[in-house]
């Protein structure tokens, strides 16, 4: 992340903005820059050789107009109240755009969960469990995973709420593992869902997917599922991801020119997304240091790691042939670099459209746990799918009806939703 992005000042300058153009009421405003309840604790977990240690944890709910928080929970050594507002705050954006009848939230810890055993992990969430319980639920707040956290953690969550509230509570949580109340396909909803926005874009576009070449921020979660949806769906080719290495502490980019296999690629990767240099090299990959992704001569990218990517400098390295960025993370680009993109015309599939897939299927997860009753692959991917595109035509209608840029145009969709729940409840 460069060092002089704030994620949550980007979220109020990107809000504020729009909020002039619609010359939304101060009021209005003033509940809708800031989250409405924060929750700040501290977590004390006893660690295998005996001591205890303090973990910072944190949960902030954005705005409930609309349902209960939704929202994942991020384990991240640079995590702060301020990453988690901006994260909570898009949240909001994010159910609303896919009109999910959920509002926004998102929690943190500071922490690298590398560095913990398993069983210290397992304590580490069951903590914030305990120190959250009574605020969150099936219909208060639910969280999910989000970066540095996992099914697995999300099945512990939940087995821990579940004791406290004294009754099996599987919605309170989700992303949970599949035969432990998680839905089939949630763990490859984000990425498919970022290559479903891209797919209508390249049609809206009218080119062709099977000539187009992508290049990928990231190897995690999201990127790993964008990846193969977008050489496995659209027949496109991906040249290149990037990932943190935690071992030498700088991230790196690994290409293949003809088209890489992101099979293989999972297949040496480590649980933390840190990929097998010395394997890739033998397998004919090309390494290189730092932000090589970004200068890539593709025509698609998906920045699909942390915020602020998109910075003021890196935003200059991107290449004319660049036509499409799908923001599979949160908050990749800053309002700096949305200035150059917007005037060199290229298509901006944002973040909170880009990505909400996976906090839809989690939507889906909530809906089958509430009916104890759990629908096949297909159809969660197919709901998925009808949810994600005619989300993007809503906004690309938007952006055609008001002349105006796609994230702008995802705000003015999501901020009229949360308005008119706020309304209709009276809070206004
Ligand atoms: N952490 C994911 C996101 O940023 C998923 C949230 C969820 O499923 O609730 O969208």
């Amino acid at each position: 992340m460069a060092a002089s992005t704030n994620a949550f000042e980007m979220a109020q300058a990107q809000f504020d903005r729009v909020a002039d153009m619609l010359q939304l009421d101060p009021e209005v405003r003033e509940i809708l820059r800031w989250p409405l309840r924060e929750f700040h604790f501290r977590i004390p977990v006893r660690m295998d050789d005996g001591s205890m240690r303090v973990f910072e944890g944190f949960r902030v709910q954005h705005n409930d107009a609309r349902g209960p928080n939704k929202g994942g929970i991020r384990f991240h050594p640079a995590e702060t109240i301020d990453t988690v507002r901006a994260l909570g705050t898009w949240m909001t954006w994010k159910c609303a755009v896919v009109d999910i009848p959920l509002g926004g939230g998102k929690g943190g810890v500071i922490v690298d969960p590398a560095t913990l055993s398993t069983g210290e992990k397992e304590r580490l969430v069951r903590g914030w469990v305990q120190q959250m319980w009574r605020n969150i639920g099936p219909r208060q707040d639910v969280p999910a995973p989000d970066v540095g956290t996992t099914p697995q953690m999300m099945g512990w969550m939940m087995d821990e709420y579940s004791k406290l509230a004294g009754q099996f509570t599987p919605g309170v949580i989700t992303g949970k593992p599949v035969g432990g109340g998680g839905s089939l396909g949630r763990t490859e909803a984000t990425g498919y869902g970022v290559i479903y926005t891209v797919r209508e874009a390249l049609k809206h576009l009218k080119i062709d997917p099977k000539t187009c070449t992508a290049a990928i921020q990231g190897f995690g979660n999201v990127a790993q599922y964008a990846a193969i949806g977008f050489i496995e769906m659209l027949g496109g080719k991906v040249i290149c991801v990037s990932y943190w290495d935690r071992e030498d502490r700088i991230s790196y980019t690994v290409s293949k020119e003809d088209g890489l296999d992101p099979h293989f690629l999972m297949s040496i990767t480590d649980q933390y997304g840190s990929i097998d240099k010395t394997k890739a090299k033998a397998a004919g990959y090309v390494i290189e240091s730092g932000d090589a992704w970004i200068t890539k001569d593709v025509d698609v990218l998906i920045p699909s790691a942390l915020e602020g990517q998109v910075n003021s400098e890196t935003v200059l390295q991107i290449k004319p042939r660049v036509k499409v960025i799908a923001e599979g993370a949160n908050g990749p680009t800053t309002p700096e670099a949305d200035v150059i993109l917007k005037e060199r015309g290229i298509f901006m599939i944002p973040d909170f459209l880009c990505n909400a897939g996976g906090v839809t299927v989690s939507y889906f997860e909530g809906v089958q746990n509430d009916m104890n009753f759990y629908w096949s692959k297909e159809e969660v991917l197919q709901k998925e799918d009808e949810k994600m595109t005619s989300a993007f035509h809503a906004v690309l209608e938007m952006s055609v009806k008001e002349k105006v840029y796609m994230r702008d145009a995802a705000y003015m969709v999501s901020i009229a939703r949360v308005v008119k729940a706020m309304q209709l409840r009276g809070w206004i």
